[in-house]
């Protein structure tokens, strides 16, 4: 449990170390004030300090960073300096910068000015144009001014060189000198427009000759009531210019300079962020930078023509990327899609014929299958066809059965009973027929049957029925049979078969039929009522000796 005491040490424990603590890491730290010789937005001063701050938070070493311009668009104004020199001890007075970077010979020549400002701290000048006797570390690119200018000469071909820039302080004069020897040992001839105020520049700019090449030593100019940087001074130019502009340094790129072997300001300031680190850390100076290379502006390189004149391995800013750069991945996607697009047709396509192939095989077998059923249907049916014949047919005597007779004689009993055409029926039983089958065997017996019905069906009519009903009997029906005609057609059935006898191998059998015989009568419902009569005549025919006629005593 904490009491109250307990969280009195506490609370005073904490209050105590704190500042302590505080004040420990402010220690720990370093604290690097850099001055510019430009303004916040001189593109120059901006690249040095940038790359300064990347190399010196890639170092590691924990610092302060602190910032200023000199705004050197007033350098030549002296007075501004001690201003500025009050202004900056005032404001630093309780940091004590430990590192004091000057970026550019104004910056520097403003350090080296002012020796009790910062008194503590180790300074680095940049580009400073000091000859090294400076108490300083000194970073400096050495201008490679025979470089530059064969390269620009390579670029913009025979033509006279207009240089612009100033000759006041003696790193101008130390510039000039440079170029103006570069040109002379290339034996090119040249111009110097130096000191000019800008519109009197512009003007003059405007009317150079058409093969002419503007080489500007960077310079500051107030005009329209603004201080410009050298940047903006170059855009000015540009504007008014007809001809190719090239400079020393890349951080005029984009405002209307070529480019070509120029120095890096950004590389300035890393190689100052190694100085300052080897400050930091005691130890020697190394620096891993090389200040130089080639870099163009790839609309200037466009606009005068040098496309095919830059080397490949150049640096080249404000190139729009190629389509391909831009949309590499939708591209690479699409192309991807397209060839599985591509592979999926091809698939179908192929598995398409592989269809249409089965499909035209099965369809032939399906043909083929259909013609072989029609052929079967077909057979099929002449078979049921025979089948059906065959079951209505007496097979002995090829006569109708009794099953057909009677399908027959139910539509002649219909026919009767709507068109009142009467009909007449004879029931016909072979004589003593066991005795003849016992006498002259079976097969005789069939022969008498077969001869029995070859005599009925030869003296009735085509349109008259006659059908084997029975082992051995017979019904006939007779058509529109008038009462003469049928008894003496069953007279003549019985007397030709009682006269004729059968031959069977080397007998002479003979045989007789009774013969009964019923007409239809109105009230009759079908023919077995006609049958049944004619039945009771053929029993009374039997009864009275056989072989004989009996007509039913009805319809005599
Ligand atoms: P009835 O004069 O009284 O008619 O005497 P029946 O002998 O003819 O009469 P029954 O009914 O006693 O005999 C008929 C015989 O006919 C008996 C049978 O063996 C014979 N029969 C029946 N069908 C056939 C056949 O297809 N072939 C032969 N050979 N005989 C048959
Ligand atoms: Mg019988
Ligand atoms: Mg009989």
């Amino acid at each position: 449990m904490l009491n109250a005491a307990k969280l009195t040490f506490i609370i005073s424990f904490v209050f105590c170390f704190m500042p302590l603590s505080i004040f420990a890491g402010d220690k720990s730290s370093e604290t690097i004030f850099f001055l510019g010789s430009g303004s916040a937005e001189t593109p120059w001063t901006q690249l040095v300090s940038q790359g300064f701050v990347e190399k010196m938070d890639r170092s590691g070493v924990p610092y302060s960073f602190h910032i200023d311009h000199l705004e050197a668009a007033r350098f030549d104004e002296v007075h501004q300096y001690d201003l500025m020199f009050r202004y900056l001890k005032e404001k630093f007075a309780q940091k004590e910068p430990d590192i004091f970077v000057s970026a550019g010979p104004a910056a520097s020549n403003f350090s080296l000015r002012f020796p009790e400002l910062f008194a503590g701290a180790r300074r680095i000048l940049i580009q400073s144009g000091d000859d090294g006797s400076a108490n300083a570390t000194l970073i400096d690119a050495e201008i490679e001014h025979l470089l530059m200018i064969r390269e620009m000469i390579r670029l913009s071909g025979p033509s006279k060189v207009f240089i612009i820039g100033d000759s006041v302080q003696p790193s101008d004069k130390l510039r000039l000198g440079g170029i103006t020897s570069a040109l002379e040992h290339e034996n090119v001839s040249y111009e110097i427009l130096v000191n000019k105020a800008l519109p009197e520049l512009l003007a003059a700019v405007s009317e150079l000759p058409d093969e002419s090449t503007i080489f500007y030593a960077p310079i500051f100019r107030r005009y329209e009531g603004k201080d410009l940087a050298p940047a903006y001074v170059l855009k000015e130019l540009h504007q008014a210019s007809r001809s190719p502009i090239f400079s020393s340094s890349d951080s005029t790129l984009g405002f209307g300079m070529v480019g070509g072997y120029l120095y890096s300001p950004k590389k300035l300031g890393y190689m100052a962020g190694e100085a300052a680190h080897s400050l930091i850390r005691g130890g020697p100076i190394e620096f891993t930078q090389n200040g130089f290379g080639y870099t163009y502006d790839w609309n200037e390189v466009i606009r005068w023509g040098y496309e095919d004149l830059i080397s490949t391995k150049a640096e080249v800013l404000f190139r729009a990327p190629s389509l391909w750069q831009q949309h590499k991945g939708k591209i690479i996607l699409t192309l991807l899609s397209l060839c599985l697009l591509l592979l999926l047709s091809t698939a179908l396509i192929f598995i398409n014929r592989q269809l249409t192939k089965t499909k035209n095989v099965l369809n032939k077998e399906r043909l083929l299958l259909e013609e072989r059923v029609q052929e079967r249907t077909q057979e099929l049916s002449l078979l049921h066809k025979q089948a059906v014949e065959m079951a209505r047919i007496d097979v002995l005597t090829g006569l109708p059965n009794r099953r057909a007779f009677f399908e027959q004689a139910e539509i002649v009993h219909y026919q009767t009973e709507r068109y009142h055409n009467p009909y007449v029926v004879l029931m016909l039983d072979i004589d003593l027929f066991k005795k003849t089958n016992d006498t002259y065997g079976h097969p005789a017996g069939d022969k008498v049957i077969q001869s029995v019905a070859k005599t009925i069906r030869s003296l009735i009519r085509k349109s008259d029925v006659a059908a084997r009903i029975g082992g051995e009997e017979f019904a006939v029906i007779l058509r529109e049979a008038e009462h003469d005609h049928f008894y003496s057609l069953a007279e003549r059935v019985r007397h030709e078969i009682s006269e004729i006898p059968v031959c069977f191998e080397d007998d002479q059998i003979r045989t007789s039929v009774s013969i009964g015989i019923a007409e239809y009568q109105a009230g009759d419902k079908s023919i077995d009522d006609i049958l049944c009569r004619a039945d009771k005549a053929l029993y009374q025919a039997k009864q009275t000796g056989r072989n004989k006629v009996v007509i039913d005593p009805v319809c005599v």
